[in-house]
């Protein structure tokens, strides 16, 4: 872009700056919500669409800073990842996550697991297992209510690393879940050695679900092949029921999207359950 003039290297300079400017406005949200508690999760339900009632549910940070509105993850999670702040972040998430849902277990309001998503630099850090266990002890949730959502490049990075920890997870009761299979470089070969007990397909795989031959195709063969190895199926972003129809008849059981329910703050969490969907 550099040699193409004036103005091309004008621009690409500028917008630069604001990327930078825009970053350290995020990290200074980050420290600060960090440091006066603003981290907040929410929960939005997974549903079988077998049985359309709610089986089980996954944690969603925001940072809700008052009287600046929400940043959502998408923004800060990277950022919270190189700066290495993420382990912080994500211990809190863990662990309000975790007194949630004792809270809703021991009420008899909620049953199944919670799915914490995991980033590199926590799945990678030594002691994992130990702390996530800590935490769990600490806020009196049995290990069986916990399932930890981790993508396809956290694993890939160091495949045979990865089987390690996973399986010390799996040998504490804690379940995992592949998430946005479809999107990363995965092998196949590394697929059937994971200890993983669900695969969650991307929501750019459900998009065009009915639009699609070739995206209803793939979500099929995916299925298939996941059953075969014996794993659930979650379908990401569901956002109609022509979608879930669909996804039914390709015998995918499970799914999150708005069709269901937005991610919920946590005090609106069980009343929603309960007037939309039975469990
Ligand atoms: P993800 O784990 O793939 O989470 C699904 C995202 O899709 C969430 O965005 C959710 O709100 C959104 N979503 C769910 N249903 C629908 C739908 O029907 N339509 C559309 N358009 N979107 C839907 P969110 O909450 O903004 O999170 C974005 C990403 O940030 C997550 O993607 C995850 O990678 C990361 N993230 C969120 N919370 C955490 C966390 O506590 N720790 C870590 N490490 N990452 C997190
Ligand atoms: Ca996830
Ligand atoms: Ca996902
Ligand atoms: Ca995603």
């Amino acid at each position: 872009a550099k040699n193409r003039g004036g103005n091309t290297y004008q621009f690409f300079n500028e917008s630069m700056n604001k990327n930078a400017v825009r970053r350290l406005q995020v990290e200074n949200q980050l420290r600060q919500s960090l440091r006066n508690n603003y981290l907040q999760v929410h929960y939005q339900p997974k549903v079988s669409l077998r049985t359309n009632t709610f089986v089980g549910l996954e944690a969603l940070v925001r940072l809700e800073i008052p009287g600046t509105g929400i940043v959502s993850p998408a923004e800060f999670i990277p950022l919270a990842e190189e700066t290495g702040l993420i382990i912080d972040v994500g211990e809190r998430v863990l662990r309000q996550t975790c007194r949630d849902m004792r809270e809703w277990v021991a009420a008899g309001a909620v049953q199944g697991r919670v799915a914490v998503n995991l980033s590199a630099k926590q799945f990678l850090q030594p002691d994992l297992t130990k702390r996530i266990m800590a935490i769990l002890n600490e806020e009196g949730l049995a290990a069986e209510h916990l399932e930890l959502e981790i993508t396809e490049g956290v694993v890939m990075d160091d495949p045979e690393r990865a089987i390690e920890i996973m399986t010390e997870l799996n040998n504490c009761g804690i379940h995992l879940a592949l998430d946005d299979f479809g999107t990363g470089y995965s092998s196949l070969a590394y697929l059937k050695r994971f200890p993983i007990q669900t695969l969650k397909i991307d929501k750019a795989f459900i998009d065009d679900i009915n639009g699609a031959e070739r995206d209803r195709n793939m979500v099929a063969s995916i299925v298939a092949m996941a059953h075969n190895l014996g794993l659930d199926v979650v379908a990401e972003g569901v956002v109609d029921h022509a979608q879930a129809s669909t996804l039914s008849n390709l015998n995918c059981e499970f799914a999150q999207g708005f069709l269901f329910a937005e991610p919920l703050r946590r005090e609106h969490f069980l009343a929603h359950i309960a007037t939309t969907l039975a469990s």
